[in-house]
């Protein structure tokens, strides 16, 4: 954990020690049209409006930001929409600013999100001069990403994002795949993870289930899910069978965030995934005009916090509605999942998809429950070997070597009951 600075004196001490906020300098505007993009909807939040981050306002954040956070260090993280439609020289003056804020001793990390297809020479040169973590949304290879990743004419988009990405690679700019995961790729789990792991050689990956709510406003309201959203079943079968090919081949090279989050929960960490901490509310998202919501799910009229041009960031974020917002997560957890064997690891994962029945007739269960039961179940045997060799010392890769020794007639080694050969030691 990074060490604690001085607070400035006029700050409030009950801030979290460690926030995050994800700014969205434009808004929820985008170049592209994903079909299944909650974000667009958005634009009704604010009539009218041109969706600019003003300089007034990004000088407010910045200086917030890095006044605020108690930790030695701090990072700047944009997302949109597509941010990158501020332009270079927006992020040029954003640059400055930190450089003019930055507080002694506090190093300063910066990540923006992007569909990629605006990346030029110019802005790779700036990500790679100031060490930008680049987070690419992409679905998988071309006909999976095209399914719903396509412009405004209704276009498909992997080839724009494949040269965004092949020039941060040309300009040696860090980066990682941010993949979601709905109808149309979620069968085709070892094709996605095969081609961002053998085709783009990325070695970080997030995987986010779609799920859309069937509501005209995009805002919290009905049950029913969006024929595009991830089916819950075919989601814990996803995550299965990828991990099922990382832990025997790639655990210490490729790094997909879940199962880094789950392997925290079995070794009895908080895991660095909001969605898997029994609270939340320490991750908010700041508007162009310096609205400052709970969580970036959270975009909408009840979850408007405050404005930073009004009240300073860390009173918004002590603030008891926000507190509340978190703890809710906890204090919401449907009787189902209170007794659940996996609520260590799931935890009811993120309040935004809880809004099926338990079977017991209760609301609030998580759409996605199925999944995750199977998911975190099947994952347990590998995990507490994962978790054992970090107690002792070791590395989780251990577990490789582990499950591909284990002779095959006899029980696999992840506790599965199952013989090797039919297990993990089965060759595919
Ligand atoms: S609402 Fe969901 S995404 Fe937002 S901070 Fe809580 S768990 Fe994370
Ligand atoms: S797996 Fe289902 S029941 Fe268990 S904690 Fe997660 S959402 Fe709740």
């Amino acid at each position: 954990m990074a060490p604690s600075l001085p607070l400035p004196l006029d700050r409030s001490p009950t801030a979290p020690p460690g926030f995050h906020v994800l700014a969205k300098p434009s808004g929820p505007i985008c170049n592209l049209d994903c079909s299944y993009c909650f974000f667009l909807a958005k634009e009704a939040l604010y009539p009218g409006d041109r969706f600019r981050m003003s300089d007034a306002v990004l000088d407010a954040y910045v200086r917030q930001l890095l006044e605020s956070q108690q930790a030695s260090e701090v990072t700047v993280a944009w997302q949109g929409g597509e941010p990158t439609l501020m332009g270079i020289d927006f992020f040029r003056r954003a640059l400055d600013l930190v450089g003019r804020h930055r507080r002694p001793g506090q190093v300063v990390h910066h990540t923006i999100q992007t569909n990629g297809t605006l990346l030029t020479e110019e802005w790779c040169e700036l990500l790679r001069e100031h060490e930008f973590l680049v987070g690419i949304s992409i679905d998988g290879p071309a006909e999976l990403h095209d399914a719903y990743r396509v412009d405004k004419k209704g276009a498909p988009t992997f080839e724009r994002v494949i040269r965004g990405l092949d020039l941060l690679r040309a300009h040696d700019v860090e980066w990682n795949v941010l993949c979601t995961v709905h109808a149309a790729n979620q069968d085709h789990p070892l094709d996605v993870y095969r081609f961002f792991r053998d085709e783009l050689d990325a070695c970080h990956m997030q995987l986010i289930p779609i799920v859309e709510r069937e509501d005209a406003d995009g805002f919290q309201g009905k049950e029913r899910v969006t024929e595009r959203s991830v089916d819950p079943d075919a989601w814990g079968r996803f995550l299965v069978a990828v991990f099922d090919e990382w832990v025997r081949r790639d655990v210490g090279t490729v790094f997909v965030q879940m199962f880094d989050a789950a392997l925290a929960s079995w070794y009895g960490v908080p895991p660095a995934l909001c969605i898997f901490n029994e609270t939340c509310g320490n991750a908010l998202a700041l508007e162009h005009n310096g609205d400052l919501y709970s969580c970036d799910h959270f975009v909408d009229p009840g979850h408007l916090v405050g404005n930073i041009m009004q009240t300073h960031m860390v009173e918004l974020i002590a603030s008891p509605e926000q507190r509340a917002f978190g703890a809710a997560k906890r204090d919401t957890l449907p009787r189902y999942c209170r007794v659940c064997d996996v609520r260590f690891a799931c935890q009811g994962e993120c309040p935004k998809n809880r809004f099926a029945r338990a079977p017991d007739g209760e609301l609030g269960l998580n759409y996605l429950c199925t999944g995750y039961k199977t998911f975190f179940t099947h994952v347990d045997g590998c995990m507490r070997l994962m978790a054992d060799a970090l107690r002792r010392g070791g590395s989780a890769d251990e577990v490789m070597r582990i499950l591909a020794s284990a002779p095959r007639n006899e029980p696999c080694p992840c506790g599965s009951g199952r013989k090797a050969k039919h297990c993990h030691a089965v060759s595919r």
